[in-house]
């Protein structure tokens, strides 16, 4: 049997610490990939796991996913990812997440965290109450950067669509192009909001259909049940809900030219990239495409570390990169016959020092 750090989902991480607090019943995995640009940033996930080893896989993936997308929206920060494994109920106490700020602090820096699934904007100011390397920390000044990181990471992606659009359909208006969107939450939500805004024809699902239902009835979208989203004829196909959802029966499914969601690790497997690229379709890698969160929160936190504020129409600015570097990447794709996902890795490990 291979030793832990020889599996490939490991990738030669700097550290990975289990944390376990007696007192308060926590155990967290905290990952840090690369600090080679800056300290590791990237958020903490409070989920159930099956089981340990899932939980780890899960921080070692998205860590290492934090590493490519900071790098690829070109702050100084590295990668890392915190996972906090619940119970069956999902019982979050203040005492859990003091142990788990204790931890934070006790790395000194080399770790930022910030909100991901199940932790919320609350959360974080307890977090912050011990040690203040978090971002996504509320504002009340609504000019200034910080809080929720979804509308930004909605923002992205938007204009990460219009450019894949732009690319594969040669348009460049929104107007009358059919969107099928995956996950009517906070991003998903948010990117249907700004493609209504443009007239593009939507199909929304979610697990929750109310919410996929009142979110086409405000925007006078179509919705569909769940399972049937990735079978929609469409031009584009958005998810923002689960990872791993392309793999080889949802490639076969897919009925569009493009794929650009806000979803993390959305290719189940390295080939499945291929198989986009092989049946013609553009493809949004997901940690360029879904970088706007880690945008705002970044600098945020960077301006507050330095003592100056950071406005939202900086971030807003910065946030104009993202479809700049996605033509890039395509452009390659293009010129090289690579899939978009591998181009992407390409740039990304060469930023990082490991190319
Ligand atoms: P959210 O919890 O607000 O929304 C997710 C939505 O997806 C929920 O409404 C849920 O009911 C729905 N859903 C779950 N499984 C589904 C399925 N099988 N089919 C259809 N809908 C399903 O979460 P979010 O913040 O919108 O994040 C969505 C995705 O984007 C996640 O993968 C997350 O990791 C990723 N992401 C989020 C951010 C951010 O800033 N929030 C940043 C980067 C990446």
């Amino acid at each position: 049997m291979p030793a832990f750090w020889e599996e490939s989902d490991f990738d030669d991480h700097e550290l990975v610490e289990v944390v376990r607090d007696r007192a308060s019943g926590m155990t967290a995995i905290i990952a840090l990939h690369s600090t080679h640009l800056g300290p590791g940033a990237g958020g903490t996930r409070f989920w159930h796991y099956a089981d340990p080893a899932g939980a780890m896989r899960d921080a070692l993936r998205l860590s290492r996913g934090m590493s490519y997308k900071n790098a690829m929206a070109g702050l100084p920060m590295g990668g890392g990812k915190a996972v906090i494994l619940a119970d069956a109920a999902r019982t979050k106490t203040p005492t859990m997440l003091a142990a788990f700020a204790d931890a934070i602090a006790a790395l000194g820096g080399r770790y930022v965290t910030a909100e991901d699934v199940g932790m919320s904007e609350a959360d974080m100011v307890t977090i912050h109450q011990r040690t203040r390397h978090v971002c996504g920390l509320p504002v009340s000044d609504p000019e200034m950067a910080g809080g929720d990181p979804g509308p930004f990471t909605a923002t992205g992606i938007y204009y990460g669509i219009k450019a894949a659009v732009a690319h594969k359909l040669g348009r460049d208006s929104m107007a009358g192009v059919h969107v099928a969107v995956q996950g009517t939450g906070s991003v998903g939500g948010g990117v249907a909001r700004l493609l209504a805004a443009d007239g593009a024809l939507l199909t929304l699902a979610d697990i929750d259909s109310a919410r996929a239902e009142a979110l086409a009835a405000e925007l006078g979208a179509v919705s569909v049940p769940a399972a049937a989203i990735m079978d929609v004829d469409c031009d584009v196909f958005s998810p923002n809900a689960l990872g791993a959802i392309l793999d080889d029966t949802g490639i076969a499914r897919l009925n569009c030219q493009i794929v650009a969601g806000g979803a993390n690790n959305q290719l189940a497997r390295g080939q499945h990239g291929q198989l986009l690229h092989d049946r013609g379709m553009v493809y949004a890698p997901d940690y360029v495409i879904n970088g706007g969160g880690i945008i705002a929160v970044s600098l945020e936190y960077l301006a507050r570390e330095k003592g100056q504020p950071c406005t939202r129409a900086e971030v807003m600015r910065r946030l104009e990169e993202i479809p700049v570097r996605l033509h890039k990447i395509w452009e390659q794709s293009d010129a090289t016959g690579l899939p978009s996902d591998q181009v992407a890795d390409a740039m990304a490990q060469k930023l990082i020092g490991r190319g």
